[in-house]
């Protein structure tokens, strides 16, 4: 076979984090507020403004990488003007089907594609869209790499990428505190809430391995973004990266 041990760990990865969200996409939405203490909405309102959405008619096109459930392609519909068009993109089809629910039901059916695929192979040309974003979806992909040259390949020139993620944490107090809510208490929400401990557990680890803020801005501009810059949301407990093509 023509596929060496990395490729396998890497689909192990990929399979494993398909199962964790295949589980937990009916939950999704109650998972996400307890795995930030509900932060996560204060620091989606603030991505969702620096997008910097068209209030009028001029046609604004968005791809939402890992966008899951729809959360972040929905607050966009809501705060830009009706020339805003979203993208909704995510590997994971039980992920997808509660997003289109929620898109139709709040009444953007017409302004929603949803396109299932994986984000490191974006199935869009060159130039696509005006704002590509990832929230809470970068440390899920295997290949970061091909991921952030594949979100920076889809953007027309003058376009910008946002990351939003889990970060470092950094504060030493608060840091401690950090750590037993992770380890400790959000498992055991996942145990009794959606029944499912190590679905959780994998989250917890995903989040301490992903890069640290300046490792990922060196990341991107290796992807070939420019102007790269990030802001740490709660003490580093979150921060959204982002980078322009030029
Ligand atoms: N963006 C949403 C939000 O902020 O609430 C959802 C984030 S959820 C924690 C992570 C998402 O990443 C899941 O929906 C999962 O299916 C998706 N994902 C994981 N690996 C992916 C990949 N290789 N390509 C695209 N999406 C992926």
């Amino acid at each position: 076979t023509h596929f060496g041990f990395e490729d396998i760990a890497l689909r192990d990865k990929q399979g494993r984090v398909n199962r964790v969200f295949e589980e937990v996409a009916s939950n999704y939405d109650l998972m996400n507020d307890l795995m930030s203490a509900g932060l996560h909405r204060a620091w989606k309102s603030s991505l969702i403004t620096e997008l910097s959405l068209p209030r009028g008619a001029r046609r604004f096109r968005l791809l939402d990488v890992a966008g899951g459930t729809g959360d972040i392609a929905l607050r966009a519909l809501k705060r830009g003007g009706p020339g805003v068009h979203v993208t909704l993109f995510d590997i994971n089809p039980a992920m997808l089907d509660v997003g289109r629910a929620r898109t139709k039901e709040a009444g953007f059916e017409k302004r929603v594609e949803i396109v299932e695929g994986t984000a490191e192979e974006l199935p869009f040309p060159e130039h696509s869209f005006d704002a590509v974003t990832i929230s809470f979806g970068l440390r899920n992909v295997p290949q970061m790499d091909k991921a952030l040259a594949e979100a920076r390949r889809v953007l027309a020139p003058g376009g910008r990428f946002f990351c939003l993620e889990f970060s470092t944490v950094d504060v030493a107090v608060f840091d401690k505190i950090y750590d037993t809510y992770s380890f400790k208490v959000i498992p055991q929400i996942g145990k009794h809430v959606a029944g499912d401990e190590d679905a959780y557990r994998y989250l917890v680890e995903s989040i301490r391995k992903f890069p640290p803020p300046d490792d990922l801005a060196h990341m991107m501009r290796t992807a070939g973004f420019e102007r790269v810059s990030y802001t740490p949301y709660t003490g580093g407990v979150a921060a959204l990266h982002s980078g322009w093509r030029l």
